[in-house]
């Protein structure tokens, strides 16, 4: 029997979601992160097995034959999915966070009625467009697809159970903290 609850936590790429999630983690020490495996190559900075579990295309593939994963999706041209195991090892001992798209978000939602879902959203588009041009570490056509896809997760966010706005990031951590306190 789990003892913790689960939070699926979703926002469009470049609204600041991994700042606001490190310092969410950071404040709540009865919370534990879900890390997902993924095809996809680190980003600088990025550790493996923190960030995520960054595996070649085959092992994915022999982990989907498994039944390894309580979701999984393909986008940007690589999967990325939960790992079931860890996750309910996880939940024995605590509160666990989730930082997948809309589409595991919803999935999640289907396994796990239970599961809380919280949208990170940016104050506007343009500051969003702003925000993933400055961080340089993708192209121009990256960026079209990825602001395309922020059209379409923006319009998923009205079946979250809640949407905090990523205006200032300490007041973005603080609403997501009183929502996870809500649920003790
Ligand atoms: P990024 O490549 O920027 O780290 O992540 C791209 C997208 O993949 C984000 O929307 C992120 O939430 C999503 N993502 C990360 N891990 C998972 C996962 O395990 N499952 C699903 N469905 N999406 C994920």
């Amino acid at each position: 029997m789990s003892k913790g609850k689960l939070f699926v936590i979703s926002g469009a790429s470049g609204v600041g979601k991994s700042t606001v999630l490190t310092k969410v983690m950071q404040a709540n020490a009865h919370l534990k992160f879900s890390v997902s495996a993924t095809t996809r190559k680190p980003r600088a900075g990025e550790i493996d097995g923190q960030s995520y579990y960054f595996v070649s295309k085959e092992a994915f593939e022999e982990m989907i034959r498994q039944d390894a994963f309580l979701e999984y999706d393909a986008h940007m041209e690589n999967y990325y999915g939960t790992p079931k195991a860890q996750l309910e090892e996880k939940l024995l001992e605590c509160d666990v966070i989730l930082d997948i798209d809309p589409n595991g978000a919803f999935r999640v939602r289907q396994t796990r009625p239970d599961a809380v879902l919280i949208f990170i959203a940016p104050p506007s588009v343009e500051e969003l467009e702003r925000r993933l041009r400055s961080r340089g570490d993708t192209d121009e056509k990256q960026i079209l697809v990825r602001l395309d896809r922020v059209q379409w997760e923006m319009e998923q966010s009205e079946k979250y159970d809640y949407i905090v706005i990523n205006d200032k990031v300490d007041t973005c951590v603080e609403e997501i903290l009183q929502i996870i306190k809500k649920y003790e």
